[in-house]
């Protein structure tokens, strides 16, 4: 079963800017795929079709076998859950409980059941010692892993995940990126941190112009000094991947 099939879409604006092009891939259930692509790429355009903030103009988009259209919208949304880039768009409630419990007391969910999808939730991004407090008053590394939580308390198919490392000290960059290692789900991650996308994701999909530029290891494609160079992508001063031996 696959978490995510994309086939064929493509996307303009009402002003009539083309974004999207025609893009086709798929995520197998387990795992983490990285989303690179310079500015402009059309990667946001991309993750608002996953859970139908945008529906298709052309092709589709299926979620563990539920197409995205207006009438799955509901299940949709919690099958896919995003982890917005700035967890202050995430959280709005007076405790970090109150912000887990959210979404799936929304789903009807209730009483002790709650209590335990919350702490559960928690206990897996390491902030269940934070559950009374406000949101406000943990630091941003924190915050985002309660933002992860939010939607991980969704039992969510495929989390989505906007910049991950993105204002993280190295050791809350670190600690996030052994949280989502140790999580039992997809994940797709749209990131610039390349070094991030090679620690945490085997596969790499280049999106570029409205295209899939390039869709493999992810070793492979960062080892690819031409590759990055033709679609903007720049690792980080003093980091160098052997190219693969061949033969
Ligand atoms: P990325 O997230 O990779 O930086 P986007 O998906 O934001 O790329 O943008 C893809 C293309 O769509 C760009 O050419 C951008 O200018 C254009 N675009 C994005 N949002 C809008 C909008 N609301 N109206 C018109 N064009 C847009």
């Amino acid at each position: 079963m696959n978490s995510l099939e994309v086939s064929r879409l493509a996307y303009a604006y009402p002003d009539g800017t083309q974004a999207l092009f025609g893009v086709d891939f798929t995520i197998g259930r387990g795992e983490r795929v990285a989303l690179l692509g310079p500015n402009g790429a059309g990667k946001t355009t991309l993750v608002m079709h996953l859970n139908g903030i945008l529906t298709a103009g052309h092709g589709a988009v299926t979620v563990a076998g539920t197409p995205v259209r207006k009438d799955t919208l509901k299940e949709i949304r919690q099958r896919v859950g995003l982890v917005f880039q700035d967890p202050d768009d995430q959280l709005f409630m007076p405790t970090v409980r109150d912000d887990v419990a959210f979404g799936p007391a929304n789903s009807g969910v209730a009483g002790e059941e709650l209590e335990r999808v919350v702490k559960a939730a928690l206990d897996r991004v390491g902030m269940l010692d934070a559950i009374d407090r406000p949101p406000h008053h943990l630091s941003f590394g924190q915050r985002r892993r309660v933002a992860v939580a939010t939607v991980l308390a969704m039992a969510p198919e495929i989390l989505v995940l906007d910049e991950p490392s993105s204002n993280l000290d190295p050791a809350a960059r670190r600690e996030l990126a052994e949280i989502l290692r140790s999580l039992d789900v997809t994940v797709l991650m749209v990131t610039h941190d390349l070094p991030y996308a090679l620690e945490l994701c085997d596969r790499s999909l280049i999106l570029s112009d409205g295209v899939i530029a390039a869709d493999g290891p992810t070793r492979e494609l960062l080892a690819d000094v031409e590759l990055l160079a033709a679609h903007r992508l720049e690792l980080p001063y003093g980091f160098a991947i052997p190219a693969p031996e061949r033969g």
